[in-house]
């Protein structure tokens, strides 16, 4: 049980190390190393065991740090769960120099744009502003390597159902999908039957 066994890159077990997690949660230990090795990855824990920290370890473990493209695009239910989401993925990717922007509603749209035009690694975003920001191509979907969707159950009970569809026609046909989701509803489900190749099922 320690986060120095799952091949992560010395920056991010410093960075890891640094926010001051000491030992992987149950859900980190089972989950991170899948996530890295590329896989689809379904999660089922409630918020509160670590999965925060699961999605963006895999995350930043896969990024292309010389290529300023978003590689990586995480949807949450609130604005207040996106920017937490990207205070932590920061603060893991500090000395990996990751760039991260949240794109949540009720900010401006401009300033959303601007920020993504000078260069991003990540994106993470509620569903309607980030929709929003590919369709007005100020987010290119074209490097998107990984989408991550952090309580699924609660997005698809916002309505955000259409939303997240229209996205994942956006993205390109490959990328790696994890779902996270404290329920698996059977619209839930069916998101991971339509979008997940032999998805890994990690339930916590
Ligand atoms: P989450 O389920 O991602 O919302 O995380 C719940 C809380 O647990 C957050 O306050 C995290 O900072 C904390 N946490 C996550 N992983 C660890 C860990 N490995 N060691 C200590 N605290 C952790």
């Amino acid at each position: 049980e320690t986060f120095d066994l799952m091949g992560l890159q010395e920056k991010l077990l410093r960075g890891i190390y640094g926010y001051g997690f000491e030992k992987p949660s149950a859900i980190q230990q089972r989950g991170i190393v899948p996530f890295c090795k590329g896989l689809d990855v379904i999660q089922q824990a409630q918020s509160g065991t670590g999965k925060t920290a699961t999605f963006c370890s895999g995350i930043l473990q896969q990024l292309d740090y010389d290529l300023l493209e978003c590689q990586a695009l995480v949807l949450a239910p609130t604005r207040e769960l996106a920017q937490q989401i990207e205070k932590v993925m920061r603060a893991l990717g500090d000395y990996l120099g990751v760039k991260v922007h949240a794109c949540v509603g009720g900010t401006s749209v401009r300033e959303d744009q601007r920020i993504l035009s000078c260069g991003v690694h990540v994106v993470v975003g509620t569903p309607g502003r980030v929709f929003d920001m590919l369709r007005r191509q100020s987010l290119p979907p074209n490097h998107i390597k990984m989408f991550v969707l952090d309580e699924a159950d609660e997005m698809l009970s916002r309505g955000f159902k259409d939303q997240i569809y229209d996205i994942f026609q956006l993205l390109p046909s490959k990328v790696q999908v994890g779902v996270f989701s404290a329920t698996m509803p059977p619209e839930a489900l069916e998101i991971t039957r339509k979008f997940m190749n032999s998805p890994v099922r990690i339930l916590v």
